[in-house]
């Protein structure tokens, strides 16, 4: 499995669920808490107006000047901010390397609140050794550990961990 967009937002969830979805190991879909990929679909993409995909990257584009290209996601909460960040830091990369060259931008309508993300040379890094990192987890035999983690409760494998 290549690593992705949705492995990149597990990564910074939880590394026990990356194991899992590289295996294609269904989340509970009985979960009233709903499991993260269902968040993601009604959080992040559902709710555009408009929404542009490049291969299996899709987003807004917020703003397209001459200056620059601005690609947004709107999300509902800022509960997963980070996994978010890195999810759009990926999908800069990817279009960086189709040679284009955009920002981000994370909008939190609710929360009032705008975040940019920027693809630089300290974030390429990153991302490089969370790719490789997610490489490894999906080559492992076994999942990592089950550690609870504030994000256990919503989760849909919270049966699979725990029971
Ligand atoms: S229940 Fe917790 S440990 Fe298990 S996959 Fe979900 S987030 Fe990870």
């Amino acid at each position: 499995m290549e690593v992705n967009g949705t492995l990149i937002w597990y990564y910074n969830i939880c590394k026990r669920e990356v194991w899992l979805m590289s295996r294609n190991i269904v989340p509970d879909q009985h979960n009233e808490n709903i499991d993260l990929g269902k968040f993601l679909h009604e959080n992040s993409f559902s709710r555009k107006k408009k929404e542009i995909s490049f291969g299996s990257v899709k987003f807004d584009v917020i703003l397209d000047t001459k200056e620059k290209l601005v690609i947004g996601e709107t999300k509902k909460s800022s509960r997963y901010e980070e996994a978010s960040k890195w999810q759009m830091i990926f999908y800069l990369k990817t279009l960086r390397d189709a040679g284009i060259y955009a920002e981000g931008v994370m909008l939190y309508p609710e929360e009032k609140r705008r975040d940019e993300v920027l693809l630089d040379s300290s974030s390429l890094k990153m991302l490089n050794e969370m790719v490789n990192e997610i490489n490894l987890i999906m080559e492992k035999e076994e999942p990592p550990k089950a550690q609870k983690c504030k994000y256990c409760k919503n989760c849909g494998y919270f049966e699979y961990c725990y029971a």
